[in-house]
């Protein structure tokens, strides 16, 4: 137990966190281009701030949450999702009075209490964004347009984008007659979970992942059929601006999304690798969500991406991602006062903003050799009393094995000249 991260946790080790740097990285700067703003949520809220804003019938509030009382008695809930808080932050901090529209993006770790699988874990991690005060489909199409331009520039291409429009409460009270009376004569062929899904929300049953209730939803009619006048205009349009943008779509009547208070659009990007934890990333309007968690009616749209599995996306598609370089130079000495002199320069070269690493563990020349070696370094220069005295030493690049003599006092410029080099390669 001890030494065991508990179940669904994983360690990020320094070998591979280049890889969510980048990732990292590539996503604030996509998002800076599109005008979103970072924002910073708390790990936990007010448990009643998701029941609300998640919705009380969707699998994350009723199965998945981690919920606890704080020691004055309050309910409180790690987030499984980033939307919710940040609709509590937009109402808490007034941002209805910002210029609009308001646009937002995130980087935070999520919970959920899952069957832990590939791409399905305890505590994950989500990239998201949310853009509210603008109905129109010009919203819509600027969130996927962000999504499409950013896999595109990761370069990834596997992945198909799906959208679907769930429509306005009011198509949906008129179709959850309709599914109601579809399904009635298959209830018990339904998982237990659907069988209650019947009664509290009969849509979440299209959501199902059990393989027995997606048999029975082979010729369920589709609400995208059923949706208003002003939805189906909605949709159209956007389809419209996806098609002048050349941004490929497919119109998947099935998707439904986990979350309860979308309205219109849904879409999904989905791997056709990765399996059953195909979807990378998952979004859609929520045009009633400001106003369910207390706020002024507020039209909302945005998504979620899940980072592990993009990044297994993009190993299953075998993108490289750049390895970090080793230190820049290693510092080897032998004898006190080739020490001190090494102390001396190691801080210069570092303060120069140069990656510098010296022996601190008391090892013989031949083993910091070693060391460099392994750590990558791309100089070596080895101090000793000879060089303490006359002030110069061989400078060694390791990549060619090539030597120099060098004074001491201008390796802080050599190494330099040497970056600046490498950078305008
Ligand atoms: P799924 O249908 O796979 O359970 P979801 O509909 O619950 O996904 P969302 O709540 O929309 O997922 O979250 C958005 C994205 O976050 C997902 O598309 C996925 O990439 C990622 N994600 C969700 N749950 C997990 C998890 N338990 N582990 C890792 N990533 C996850
Ligand atoms: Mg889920």
């Amino acid at each position: 137990m001890l030494t065991s991260a508990p179940k669904g946790t994983k360690d990020i080790l320094p070998d591979e966190i280049y890889k969510w740097y980048y990732v990292e990285e590539k996503f604030r700067e996509m998002a800076e281009r599109f005008g979103f703003r970072e924002i910073r949520i708390p790990v936990f809220e007010h448990t009643e701030l998701f029941q609300r804003g998640v919705g009380d019938t969707t699998d994350i509030v009723q199965k998945e949450m981690y919920t606890f009382n704080d020691k004055a008695g309050r309910s409180l809930t790690l987030r499984p999702e980033g939307t919710a808080g940040v609709v509590r932050s937009y109402i808490q901090n007034g941002m209805s009075s910002w210029p609009q529209p308001v646009k937002l993006f995130y980087n935070i770790t999520a919970y959920r209490y899952e069957n832990v699988q590939k791409g399905r874990y305890r505590e994950f991690h989500q990239f998201g964004a949310e853009l509210f005060g603008a109905a129109d489909p010009g919203a819509d199409a600027e969130i996927i347009s962000f999504l499409h331009l950013y896999f595109m520039e990761l370069g990834i291409k596997n992945l198909k984008l799906n959208i679907n429009s769930i429509g306005c409460p009011a198509c949906r009270e008129k179709y959850n007659r309709i599914l109601k009376d579809f399904l009635r004569t298959k209830l018990d062929r339904l998982c237990e979970t659907c069988r209650d899904r019947f009664n509290r929300n009969p849509m979440r049953i299209l959501d199902c992942k059990v393989e027995t209730c997606q048999n029975e939803l082979t010729d369920v009619p589709a609400l995208l059929d059923y949706i208003c006048d002003d939805c189906r205009e909605h949709f159209e349009k956007l389809k419209e601006k996806l098609a002048i943008m050349e941004i490929p779509y497919s119109v998947d009547k099935r998707i439904v999304r986990g979350l309860d208070y979308y309205t219109r659009t849904v879409f999904e990007f989905v791997s056709e690798n990765i399996g059953s934890q195909g979807t990378v990333c998952g979004g859609g309007r929520y045009d009633g969500l400001v106003e369910a968690c207390g706020g002024n009616p507020t039209p909302g749209i945005g998504f979620a991406l899940g980072v592990e599995r993009l990044l297994l996306e993009m190993e299953s598609q075998n993108i490289e991602i750049p390895k970090p370089e080793g230190p820049d130079i290693f510092i080897g000495y032998i004898g006190e006062k080739a020490q001190r002199l090494a102390e001396i320069i190691t801080l210069k070269l570092r303060a120069a903003g140069i990656r510098c690493e010296k022996d601190i563990m008391g090892r013989s020349v031949k083993a910091q050799m070693k060391y460099a070696n392994k750590i990558n370094a791309r100089f070596v220069v080895i101090l000793g009393d000879d060089e303490v005295e006359s002030g110069k030493a061989e400078l060694k690049n390791m990549a060619t094995g090539e030597t120099k003599d060098v004074h001491i006092d201008t390796i802080v410029d050599r190494l330099l000249k040497y970056k600046q080099g490498n950078k305008n390669e």
